[in-house]
């Protein structure tokens, strides 16, 4: 196939169902779009690249949906309403099967968050692909990083490790029955983009981030950008079950130190708790209050006796009681 026919088989039909914002998408030099008024526009992208972000193994369909839903994740962190993305190819050949599974993965996501298509650009070399998105917020009403305060409260919107636990089945699956191992590459390969419990939380939290680098790093960045401290109860991390079965064998590191999750932690004034969790159930979502924040300047991880968990080096006592 020609990069041509590749563009108009598997890629145009993608953004044949436009938007009505979209004034002209796929097939002219540049996309024309109208953003709504008095919108601000946010923007993100996240390149991923074969071997490195995804496994070599992973199939074109659970490739397509996790270069966009990576992406939507960080639309959702910020409390915003996706609108259009780009998509930029690099291919080692015009496999077609590949192709229309990527596509469609692609495609299931992008409809399901009425985000369109609008342009992109494919070239040949090694696996690896640039999803650009474009969301909208109300004018500064975007949930940022640098907004906690002392008192309020850190949660999270569904349970963490479970990607963590199946880079590690693919590395010693006789550990894990093969039900498991489903289970988890589920949560590797096919990560939900929190985007309407971002939305909820506009105007409700404090700080937001997604969580794709590890709970320890990405509150690291929270805590930076405002200032402040946090404490963190392991034990109240929600987990899910294939790793609820393993943690007093395993405790928590893969849930506190591996990435790839992508759920968003939040901070919420404490007097705004009851008002975030509704507002979010009403979205289908969950948020799981996990700890505070601090006036101090790092983060702590302690056991449900209240004792310090050490961070860095000492993995292994990251165990649950
Ligand atoms: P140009 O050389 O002018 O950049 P291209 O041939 O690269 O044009 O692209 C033609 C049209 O197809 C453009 O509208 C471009 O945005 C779109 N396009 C190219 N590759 C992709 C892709 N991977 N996904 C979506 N649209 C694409
Ligand atoms: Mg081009």
């Amino acid at each position: 196939m020609s990069e041509f026919d590749i563009i108009r088989e598997v890629f145009a039909p993608l953004g044949a169902s436009a938007r009505e914002d979209t004034i002209i998408g796929i097939g002219d030099d540049a996309a024309v779009l109208a953003p709504p008024p008095g919108a601000e526009i946010v923007m993100a992208m996240d390149v991923l690249n074969e071997g490195i972000h995804f496994p070599v193994a992973t199939p074109a369909h659970a490739v397509g949906h996790k270069s966009l839903a990576v992406n939507l994740s960080d639309l959702a962190a910020m409390g915003s309403r996706p609108l259009w993305f780009t998509l930029g190819l690099s291919l080692p050949d015009g496999d077609t099967d590949w192709l229309r599974d990527f596509a469609h993965g692609l495609g299931s996501l992008a409809a399901e968050h009425n985000i369109t298509l609008v342009g992109g650009d494919t070239t040949r070399g090694t696996r690896s692909i640039a999803v650009n998105v474009c969301g909208a917020v109300s004018p500064g009403r975007a949930l940022t990083r640098g907004g906690a305060s002392a008192g309020d409260i850190v949660c999270v919107t569904g349970p963490l490790g479970e990607a963590g636990l199946a880079l590690d089945a693919l590395n010693q699956p006789a550990s894990y029955s093969q039900a498991e191992i489903e289970i988890l590459n589920q949560s590797l390969n096919y990560p939900t983009p929190r985007v309407a419990t971002g939305l909820a939380l506009s105007g409700i939290a404090s700080a937001a981030i997604d969580i794709s680098d590890g709970l320890a790093q990405d509150l690291g960045h929270v805590i930076n950008a405002s200032r402040v401290g946090a404490v963190i109860r392991v034990a109240d991390i929600p987990l899910g079950d294939v790793y609820a079965n393993r943690v007093d064998e395993i405790g928590y590191e893969t849930a506190v130190t591996f990435g790839d999750d992508y759920e968003l932690l939040v901070t919420v004034p404490e007097s705004r708790l009851d008002q975030a969790i509704s507002a979010v159930v009403a979205t289908s979502g969950t948020l799981v209050p996990i700890g505070h924040v601090t006036d101090g300047s790092t983060v702590s991880f302690v056991d449900s006796n209240g004792r310090e968990l050490p961070v860095s080096g000492g993995f292994d006592h990251f165990k649950s009681n």
